[in-house]
């Protein structure tokens, strides 16, 4: 019986949080090696892709653990919902690189883009099949952004459109159709790039239908009313996809990790963090903080030749003044959450 219970409080636990999945005991200790999917070699082009010798590599490096990137700017498989590789030829890579780990007794969970920009500005409109997806100003005019390493200006796609909620909830079920451990979904969050406001004919209609308000008050930026009313949509959208997604990847046995850098933003999802399994956190202030204050204490110990450890993580998965996860857990790329002391000179 747990405290909600005993007190007789069980009715404000969140139906949401009752999910009695059971993630693998592994996966609290995972040495995950992250293959990322923005570059060689698989993109630009796939022809040198090489699952044993990416298997090979993770294994040498002391992983234990995979993540694969099967999406990116196109589908690195044979999806009937995302963009796929135009020089696909029939090749399923997150098949290969499953059928490459498991002999080698590597885990493998992937990476699943969440509204990710990844077609070059104007190829929609060869492409009307997916003028859907992406996000537009209130001109109608379609918005761009151009980031990792600059390869091209990329549509901003918007994922609160009913064509890509539909698509994404296929690629997850064709993921899961994989033979591997996880998914994990990138950035499900207040990220502004991948949340912003659109003024698209699906976004206008499903917004007036949500609150009865016209989406052009968003154009003010003093228009409260508004901007509380869209922050709800947003919450209510991503709880749904969210809550789906672990449906179907639960359903199938696997479990489900998220990218929550942008977690404790004040426009994301409250307590996200409850329906999956673990997250990633990067890119935390808090975290680099820390390294930084414990660079500084080693900057006092060093000119005296003294050693110098610092506590890097907690005993618990939770920090002061920080929600309690009870039973969920953190993946993270800084060994935060491990507990160890780690002396000063490992820098
Ligand atoms: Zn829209």
């Amino acid at each position: 019986m747990n405290l909600y219970e005993k007190y007789g409080l069980a009715h404000r636990v969140p139906e949401y949080t009752r999910d009695p999945f059971e993630a693998p005991a592994w996966l609290r200790y995972a040495r995950t090696v992250c293959f990322d999917g923005y570059s060689p070699p698989v993109y630009p082009d796939i022809k040198h892709f090489d699952a044993e010798r990416l298997v090979q590599i993770a294994l040498a490096l002391g992983a234990d653990t995979l993540r694969f990137q099967p999406v990116g700017y196109w589908a690195y498989y044979p999806s009937a919902a995302f963009r796929v590789h135009p020089d696909l030829d029939g090749r399923d890579l997150m098949a290969e690189v499953a059928a490459a780990c498991r002999p080698a007794g590597l885990h493998l969970y992937c990476y699943c883009p969440y509204a990710h920009p990844h077609m070059e500005l104007g190829w929609t409109d060869d492409h009307p099949e997916y003028a859907d997806w992406i996000c537009r100003n209130p001109d109608g005019t379609p918005r761009g952004v151009n980031l990792h390493y600059g390869s091209a200006e990329r549509h901003v796609v918007h994922r609160m459109g009913d064509t890509y909620r539909a698509a994404i909830r296929t690629i997850v079920e064709e993921y899961c159709a994989h033979d591997i451990d996880g998914v994990y979904f990138d950035a499900p969050c207040g990220q502004p790039m991948y949340n912003e406001f659109c003024f698209c004919d699906t976004c206008r209609r499903n917004f007036k239908d949500f609150c009865g308000m016209d989406i052009d008050r968003l154009a003010d930026p003093d228009d409260r009313e508004a901007l509380l009313a869209w922050f709800h949509w947003t919450q209510k959208v991503t709880q749904e996809d969210l809550l789906d997604f672990r449906a179907i990847i639960h359903g199938s046995g696997k479990f489900m990790l998220c990218h929550n850098g942008c977690t404790w933003d004040g426009k994301a999802l409250r307590q996200q963090y409850r329906i999956p399994e673990g997250f990633m956190v990067e890119f935390s202030t808090q975290t680099y903080q820390r390294i930084v204050h414990g660079l500084m204490g080693a900057s006092m110990a060093r000119p005296a030749k003294k050693l110098a450890q610092m506590y890097l993580g907690s005993y618990d998965v939770k920090n002061f003044n920080e929600p309690s996860h009870s039973g969920r857990w953190v993946v993270s790329n800084t060994n935060l959450e491990d507990g160890d002391e780690i002396r000063m000179e490992g820098w």
